[in-house]
């Protein structure tokens, strides 16, 4: 049986409910994060919690769970599935209260619920994806993670009738992200990604490959960067939590470079891995047996 951490208490997910009068169910009116976890230890679990306290900041929902509880609550969580790897994710509304209402009333008590599922981390190479071109439709503020996130399905959907695995998104030819990633390119050995203002997510993998990039030598842009530069880049991949990264070897059918994967991507993927975290060796006392 699965469980959900749903405003304080474990219940089997098929008993976990809420009010048809939440503001999450009415307005899309919330906040969510994703940490991915690792041999039972999550990963870059401060940066997360940055950008989630930060998320919540930004819309004004009180922070209803502090970082000490959310390791609780994946303890707890563990407890009713333990997962080798596992995925956190945090669902955070403004409440409930009736009648609906856009103005919400101050004092509204946050809906929260967490869930834990299995997740496998991606080893071996990884063949090139193809991903497809277009239009960012989405609003103004994609550096806030809102549950708002209808663009951004209706992007993955085309994509997938397209035969990718992900949307690139772009506005007026500059290009932003994908619906659930960031992207990059390289072109003649420098790294190049959007840089991290309002029409992108700030996604915690971009700022690790980033980090992990600067401490290999690698040179580093932030900077917006074109679909005619995208076009002839050197590589290109995507980077997200639950997929890590993943080379990009076409974009709307057409090849980026040979369409193979890259030297530095192979480079900062090999690096990637290297840096998740490992399982926990027991020491065995010598009193044990
Ligand atoms: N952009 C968007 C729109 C996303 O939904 C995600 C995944 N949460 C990302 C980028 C990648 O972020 P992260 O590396 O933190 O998973």
């Amino acid at each position: 049986m699965s469980y959900v951490w749903l405003n304080g208490a474990i219940v089997p997910a098929t008993e976990a409910k809420i009010s048809a009068f939440d503001r999450g169910f009415l307005f899309a009116d919330g906040i969510y994060e994703v940490v991915p976890i690792y041999s039972g230890q999550p990963f870059l679990f401060d940066a997360h919690m940055e950008r989630l306290e930060r998320s919540l900041r930004e819309v004004e929902i009180p922070q209803p769970v502090s970082r000490a509880h959310w390791l609780e609550i994946i303890a707890q969580l563990h407890a009713h599935a333990p997962l080798e790897h596992a995925v956190l994710y945090i669902h955070i509304t403004r409440g409930a209260e009736f009648p609906r209402n856009h103005l919400p009333s101050p004092n509204l008590q946050p809906t929260v619920m967490a869930t834990l599922s299995a997740f496998t981390p991606p080893v071996g190479s990884i063949a090139p994806a193809r991903a497809t071109l277009m239009e960012d439709i989405r609003w103004l503020r994609c550096d806030i993670k809102s549950i708002s996130l209808l663009g951004n399905i209706m992007a993955k959907m085309a994509a997938q009738q397209d035969g990718s695995i992900e949307p690139l998104l772009h506005r007026a030819g500059r290009v932003t992200e994908g619906a659930s990633s960031n992207y990059f390119i390289v072109k003649d050995d420098v790294l190049i990604t959007a840089p991290a203002d309002t029409l992108i997510l700030p996604g915690i993998t971009r700022d690790w490959v980033l980090k992990l990039a600067k401490k290999n030598g690698i040179s580093v842009e932030e900077r917006p960067f074109s679909v005619a530069e995208l076009y002839a880049a050197d590589e290109c991949f995507l980077t997200s939590s639950t997929r890590e990264i993943v080379p990009i070897g076409t974009v709307s059918g057409q090849l980026i470079n040979d369409g193979q994967c890259g030297p530095i991507t192979e480079k900062l993927m090999t690096c990637f891995r290297n840096s998740r975290p490992k399982a926990v060796k027991k020491v065995k006392h010598e009193n044990q047996i």
